[in-house]
């Protein structure tokens, strides 16, 4: 059975994530000019010829609207989502219907300043990009096309220059660990960062060929990602690591931080958000699954309600229940808060309610009087 929970429930008079996600992530299409080791899209060169048409976007976008309030934030990723030729209509449709909406686009030929600059003038929020390494030939090296490292810090100085938000996102694997302080620096000295998004990676796609860091490495990371949010001159979070949230409360209650203390960190927000529970992704041929890393197709947006889909198919409804979850995140007193990377769960052991094997935590070791 599971033990109480270690810090109440965050942000439920304001978000039910079993009812609306946070985050719907749009992968617009496939097509892109790299070919990145670890790419979770296995992008191609071309659009997928099926993939949703301007018509069949747009009622997609509507869809978003089922959800009521509080909308969720679209994020446009891909593949390119600048090699779509009705990317800015799209992006005005998705303004117009009042939904926030960010991109992530590759960083190809097509991201010159110009194209950073009408993303500013058709609403986008903010913008993301990849950064996995500290130097041209460590990035590009991961990156597989020469001149992306380049390219990537003249974008981020144009975003910075037009005031646009900007969320860099690291790859974490046994190929660019070593790397990640010199990031960090890099980030802090060279462009006004919003956040940085460090994302473990899973063996999905062209993910295979890159190494994941053991267990025990991604402990001393998180370790070091906690320490280090205090001098940060950015917010910083993890992506498919919510075990963060376990070694930050471990850390915050070492410290003596009180439960009502916790609920104005940072990390405190991110909390019980997790694969298909606070995040949707929709692909290029309108599938729905609980996440870009968890290949579990649910439905599709073309003859599915996207919101019927997230709140009520099988697999969702399990996504949303902890307490469903087996093995040692099914007893574990994290269970709420953290819950486990369901993607990492699903790629090694084929269930998607198993315990994360990336997690060494033993349930049960919080002693039941220190628990707020
Ligand atoms: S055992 Fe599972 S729920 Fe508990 S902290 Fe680890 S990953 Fe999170």
């Amino acid at each position: 059975m599971r033990s109480t929970n270690p810090v109440e429930s965050p942000a439920r008079t304001i978000h039910d994530f079993s009812r609306n996600p946070m985050l719907v992530y749009w992968e617009m299409t496939q097509a892109c000019g790299l070919a990145c080791k670890h790419c979770r899209a296995e992008a191609m060169p071309h659009p997928h010829p099926l993939e949703l048409n301007t018509s069949e976007s747009m009622a997609f976008l509507n869809q978003l609207l089922d959800f009521g309030d509080p909308l969720p934030h679209l994020i446009l990723t891909g593949g390119d989502p600048l090699s779509r030729a009705d990317l800015f209509p799209l992006i005005d449709y998705a303004c117009g219907l009042g939904l926030e909406v960010s991109i992530t686009p590759s960083a190809t030929p097509l991201l010159t300043n110009d194209a950073i600059t009408s993303l500013r003038q058709h609403g986008i929020q903010s913008l993301g990009l990849s950064l996995d390494g500290s130097t041209a030939e460590k990035h590009d090296a991961i990156r597989a096309v020469p001149g992306t490292f380049e390219r990537t810090m003249e974008a981020a100085r144009h975003a910075g220059r037009l005031g646009i938000p900007i969320q860099v996102n690291t790859l974490v694997a046994e190929e660019t660990a070593a790397d990640l302080p010199a990031i960090y620096h890099l980030l802090k000295n060279s462009f006004p960062v919003m956040r940085w998004s460090l994302f473990f990676l899973i063996s999905v796609g062209r993910g295979k060929a890159l190494n994941e860091v053991r267990p025990e490495v991604g402990e001393d990371i998180m370790r070091w990602v906690f320490d280090l949010v205090p001098r940060a001159p950015f917010a910083i979070k993890t992506t498919e690591a919510p075990s963060y949230r376990r070694i930050a409360i471990e850390k915050m209650r070492a410290c003596g931080t009180s439960s009502s203390q916790m609920k104005n960190t940072a990390v405190y927000k991110g909390f019980q958000i997790r694969d298909g529970h606070g995040i949707v992704f929709v692909s290029n041929l309108g599938d729905i699954y609980p996440s870009g890393f968890l290949p579990l197709r649910c439905g599709n947006v073309r003859k599915n309600s996207l919101v019927h889909v997230y709140r009520e198919s099988e697999i969702f409804r399990g996504l949303h229940s902890p307490d469903q979850f087996r093995g040692k995140c099914g007893e574990c007193e994290y269970g709420h808060v953290c819950g486990g990377s369901r993607a990492r769960a699903f790629a090694y052991t084929g269930d998607v309610l198993e315990t994360d094997p990336f997690c060494p935590y033993v349930p049960g070791k919080q002693a039941a009087a220190t628990m707020v």
